[in-house]
C-alpha cells in the first residue's frame, strides 16, 4: 500500500532529510586514508543524537550500526569496523537514516579517499548523475518505470551495469514502504506517480556483472566479480511540480 503524505507530513520529513544530509556532507569531509569506518559511524550517531534524532538503522533488522559504509566491490550494507580502514584510492559508500518526530530520512553517496583512479571517479560521476536523472522522472503524469528505465538507460550507456537485487523504495514512517522502485525498467510501466509520494531513489551502479552476493556476515553486499560499484541516494518527495529532494541541507 502506498502512504501518500500531506504537505505537512513533507516537511517534517524534510527535518528528518535534512539531518542526514548533515552527517553526510560532514562525513564526506572526514573521509581519509587511515581512518576506519568505525570512526565515521560514531560520529554520524553523535551528530544524529546531537540533533534529537534516532539513527533509523540502528536495530534494523538486527543492524548493529548507524551507517553502513560499503568500500569498492562492497555496494550497500556494509558494516562499521575499527579493522576496516580506509587506504588512498578507495571509494566508499555511505548510508544514513534518521528518525525525527517518527520521520525517516534516507540518503547514501559515495566519496573518493585520498586520490583516485580517473575510472573510479567517472564510477562515481555516472553513478551520481544517473540519480539526478531518475529524479528528473519523478514527477506527475509519469510512471515508477519512467524513473527506472531512465537511470538504467544512462548508467548503460556509460557502459556499467545496474544492480537488480536491491532497489529504490517508498519511505515515510517507515524507512521501507511501498512503491519498489527499481533502477530498471520500462517507460510508461510500473505505477503511477502521485502528488504525495515520498521514495527513496538509490542507484546502484557496477563497473562489472550486475550479480551480487552476500558475505557471511549475513550483511555486506558485494558484487559477484570483485569490481567496483557505487552508491547514491536521496529522499524525494513528488509534488505538483518539481520533485522536491527532502534528504539535503
Ligand atoms: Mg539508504
Ligand atoms: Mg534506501
Amino acid at each position: 500500500m502506498i502512504i501518500l503524505k500531506s504537505d505537512s507530513e513533507i516537511k517534517l520529513m524534510r527535518e528528518a532529510g535534512r539531518i542526514v544530509a548533515i552527517v553526510l556532507n560532514e562525513l564526506a569531509e572526514k573521509v581519509k586514508p587511515g581512518i576506519n569506518t568505525a570512526q565515521l559511524d560514531r560520529w554520524a550517531e553523535e551528530i544524529i543524537r546531537k540533533h534529537h534524532a534516532i539513527p533509523t538503522f540502528k536495530g534494523y533488522n538486527g543492524f548493529p550500526a548507524t551507517i553502513t559504509t560499503s568500500v569498492n566491490e562492497e555496494l550497500v550494507h556494509g558494516i562499521p569496523s575499527q579493522k576496516k580502514v580506509l587506504k588512498e584510492g578507495d571509494i566508499i559508500s555511505l548510508d544514513c537514516g534518521a528518525t525525527l518526530n517518527g520521520w525517516v530520512g534516507d540518503a547514501a553517496l559515495t566519496v573518493p579517499v585520498g586520490e583516485i583512479s580517473p575510472e573510479a571517479q567517472k564510477l562515481l560521476d555516472v553513478t551520481e548523475r544517473a540519480l539526478y536523472v531518475g529524479i528528473e522522472q519523478a514527477r506527475v503524469g509519469n510512471r515508477s518505470g519512467d524513473i527506472s528505465a531512465a537511470i538504467q538507460e544512462y548508467v548503460e550507456k556509460h557502459g556499467y551495469s545496474v544492480v537488480r537485487n536491491y532497489t529504490g523504495h517508498g519511505v515515510g514512517r517507515n524507512m521501507h514502504e511501498d512503491p519498489q522502485v527499481p533502477n530498471y525498467g520500462r517507460k510508461h510501466r510500473g505505477i503511477p506517480l502521485k502528488k504525495g509520494m515520498t521514495i527513496a531513489l538509490e542507484p546502484m551502479v557496477n563497473v562489472g556483472t550486475p550479480r551480487t552476493r552476500v558475505l557471511a556476515d549475513q550483511w555486506t553486499v558485494v558484487t559477484d566479480d570483485g569490481k567496483l560499484s557505487a552508491h547514491f541516494e536521496h529522499t524525494i518527495a513528488i509534488t505538483n511540480g518539481d520533485p522536491l529532494i527532502l534528504t539535503q541541507l
